[in-house]
């Protein structure tokens, strides 16, 4: 997968993704937080404690934030 290069980025984009549910941490049973890329290399679920110790970061390609949707905002109508 290719993606630009972009120049003078200074901020880790924060990439956010919204779900209608939130799934466990694949590390502990809590709920997760984030999506995201792992330094043993597949992604995982991982709640917040678990991304700091196994996760790579945010950003495109690295991780994402795990959003609950909120029932009814969210859906068409
Ligand atoms: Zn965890």
């Amino acid at each position: 997968m290719n993606t630009m290069m972009r120049k003078g980025v200074g901020m880790t984009k924060h990439v956010k993704v919204t779900v209608s549910r939130i799934p466990e941490c694949d590390f502990c049973d809590a709920p997760a937080k984030y999506d995201g890329k792992t330094k043993f290399g597949p992604w995982a679920n991982m709640c917040g404690r678990c991304f700091v110790r196994h996760g790579i970061g945010l950003g495109l390609g690295r991780g994402q934030e795990l959003v609950l949707a909120v029932a009814g905002i969210d859906r068409p109508r």
